[in-house]
């Protein structure tokens, strides 16, 4: 039997290429979605992967999510918490409404998410879970100290959970993605994207929803069985200390 991976935010941009390359694998997908019901019902008709809709910054929707796609699909091996948002300002400006939402879906929906999956993996001393952090929480990004926070802090949590779950056969492991053309992406201003984001790429591009998603694919696998609390850069030969 097909083992169940659910990815959080799969039904669009990153989220959407790790779920058709998880099915492509051999997984059964579960993607869930906040709001957008439009992109999720295209993403189904196109697919045929199930998409389930709650938000990860709700602790008690998450819980009862999780039981509804167990009951639908079965146990779950693999969570990828990829679902995030950004709400940009310069931090004399940033309004405590912008920093609670970014940490609400992006760090604290990771503790909501893997809480609910915990116990079973531990069970069954088996579980695959990888945590969609970000170049900007490794660097730290101007404009963006509510998402740089979040994103340092998921790789934080990816360290420690690591060792949590060494014993019992789960691995937590994160990627940090550079500039990748979603629609997050695409919502920055062109000439601030083209004359100021690209030209510090040194491969000169940003890179593709699938170039994550096979990195997702390779840390869910039973060969990737002994990498656990790294962080993958994959962005583009972007360094920094
Ligand atoms: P998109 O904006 O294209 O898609 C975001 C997805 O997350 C959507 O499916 C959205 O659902 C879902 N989502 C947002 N909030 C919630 C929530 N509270 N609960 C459940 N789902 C939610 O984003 P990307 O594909 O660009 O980004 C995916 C991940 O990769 C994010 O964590 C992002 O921070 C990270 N990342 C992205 C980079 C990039 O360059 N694009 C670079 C580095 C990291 P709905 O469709 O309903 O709105």
């Amino acid at each position: 039997m097909s083992k169940v991976a659910i990815v959080t935010g799969g039904s669009r941009g990153i989220g959407a290429a790790i779920s058709r390359a998880l099915k492509d694998a051999g997984f059964t997908v579960a993607a869930n979605y906040a709001g957008n019901d439009e992109a999720a019902k295209a993403f189904t008709d196109e697919t045929g992967i199930k998409t389930y809709k709650w938000s990860v910054a709700d602790y008690d929707a998450c819980a009862a999510g999780i039981k509804q796609v167990e009951d639908e699909l079965g146990e779950i091996a693999v969570l990828v918490n990829n679902a995030g948002i950004t709400r940009d300002a310069m931090f004399h400006k940033m309004s405590p409404q912008q920093w609670k939402e970014v940490i609400d879906t992006n760090l604290t929906g990771l503790f909501n998410m893997t809480h609910g999956v915990w116990g079973g993996m531990r069970d069954r001393k088996f579980g695959r879970i990888v945590n969609i952090s970000s170049v900007n929480g490794q660097k730290g990004q101007a404009g963006q100290a509510n998402y740089s926070a979040a994103k340092a802090g998921d790789i934080g949590f990816t360290r420690a959970l690591a060792q949590e779950g060494a014993r019992a056969g789960i691995t937590v492991n994160a990627i940090a993605p550079g500039y990748i053309g979603t629609e997050m992406v695409r919502a920055i201003d062109e000439k601030v994207l083209n004359e100021r984001i690209i030209p510090q790429i040194p491969v000169g591009r940003l890179g593709e929803p699938e170039e994550i998603a096979r990195c997702v694919v390779f840390l869910a696998s039973d060969d990737a069985g002994f990498i656990s609390g790294s962080t993958i850069s994959a962005n583009g030969a972007q360094f920094f200390s």
